[in-house]
Formats: structure tokens, sequence, C-alpha cells
């Protein structure tokens, strides 16, 4: 299995140190070519201007749009999230546009922007997961087809899931706990064998 680590800015070293923690193959990610032959792709934290900025620079954008039409499982957490996200209800990002949410950006404001807290994630069984926010956003919005996966003081939507597309408000990178990271790799393992059906199909009848 190999992950790609989009490290144009942002808190990339810590999930490539977290995937290196669990033996995975990692590639960061600054070129399209180093797109090629992945299995899953990490978008991480940092600043969503920025990041949007630097992927249209570096002729990213398109091709991680095409990555995920492939079916390639795609986690964004924080930054991550809000570039993948379908709307950012401010509009200095321009967003991938992959997942049925709309984002706020900051949404906890300068008073509380950084902050860690307990969060019930029932796919991650009962243990409670750290939550690390960081000058975070927040889901406004989800589309009926999207998961929710943990809300915030059972109000606001701060991870979700919509089929092979993972998104955190938070930062699981950095913390101790790898039961986040190990739900994308499910998901990725889960997608993996499945491509490789369809296409030993495929092989077969032509
Ligand atoms: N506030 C940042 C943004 O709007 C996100 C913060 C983060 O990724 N830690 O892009």
């Amino acid at each position: 299995m190999r992950i790609g680590v989009l490290a144009v800015q942002g808190a990339f070293a810590e999930h490539i140190a977290t995937l290196h923690g669990l033996k995975v193959a990692t590639v960061p990610v600054r070129l399209p070519s180093e797109l090629r032959s992945l299995d899953g792709l990490i978008i991480p934290g940092g600043e969503s201007t920025t990041i949007s900025r630097l992927m249209l620079d570096y002729n990213l954008a398109s091709e991680i749009r095409n990555l995920a039409k492939s079916g390639i499982p795609i986690l964004g957490t924080c930054a991550g999230m809000i570039l993948l996200a379908k709307e950012i209800s401010d509009a200095d990002a321009e967003p991938l546009g992959l997942m049925d949410i709309t984002v706020r950006r900051n949404a906890f404001g300068r008073q509380r922007d950084s902050f860690e807290t307990d969060l019930a994630i029932p796919a991650l069984g009962e243990k409670p997961f750290p939550g690390v926010f960081i000058r975070a956003p927040i889901i406004e919005q989800a589309s009926s087809n999207v998961e929710i996966l943990t809300r915030l003081n059972k109000a606001t939507i701060v991870a979700a899931r919509q089929g092979k597309l993972l998104v955190s408000a938070f930062h699981p990178e950095l913390t101790s706990d790898l039961r986040f990271h190990k739900y994308f790799l499910d998901i990725v393992e889960d997608s993996k064998s499945r491509l490789e059906e369809n296409n030993l199909a495929e092989g077969n009848h032509g």
C-alpha cells in the first residue's frame, strides 16, 4: 500500500510520521507525477488559501480531482477538509469540490481558536478520540449521502465520510491515537482489493 501526503504546505510531516509509525509506505506529493500509483492520498492541515493556490500553480488540483474520480480514497484534515468541500461559506480559497459538504473556516473565532477535547466517534470504537482543534473549520451543511462521524457537543459536525472521502476538522496526526488513520487505511485496503477484483474481472472478459 502506498499513501501520498500532499506536501506543499502545512502539517504534512506529522501525517508522514504517523504513517511511518503504522509501517505504511508514504510519498510526499509536490508534483502531479507523484500522484501516480498511489492507493490513497492525505491532504493535511495548514492554510487552505495557500494550499489551494499552490495546488493550482503546481497543476495538482485537476490531477487530484481525477484521482478521486478514479476511486482513490482521500483523507482531508482541517485545511484538507476545507479543500475537499463543494462549498466554503467565505470564498477565499478555491476548493476541489469533491464532497457534498459546506464548511466554514476559522469557525471558533479568536477566543477559542485552539483547544483539545474528547470526541465520541462510534466508528472508531467506544474509547473517546482526542480532538485537537487549531483554527479549525466546521461542517455547516452535509447532504444526506454524507455519513456524520462525530459532532462536537452533540451539535457541530466535525468529522464525516462520503464513500471513499474522509474528513476531520481536527488533527488526528497530532495525537498518539492512531485509530483515525487506521480507519482511513481500512477504507484504502477495501478500495484497493475492490479495484483489483474489477481489474481481474475485466481481464478475464477480454
Ligand atoms: N484556519 C486554517 C484555514 O482556514 C485551517 C487551520 C488548520 O488547518 N489547522 O485554512
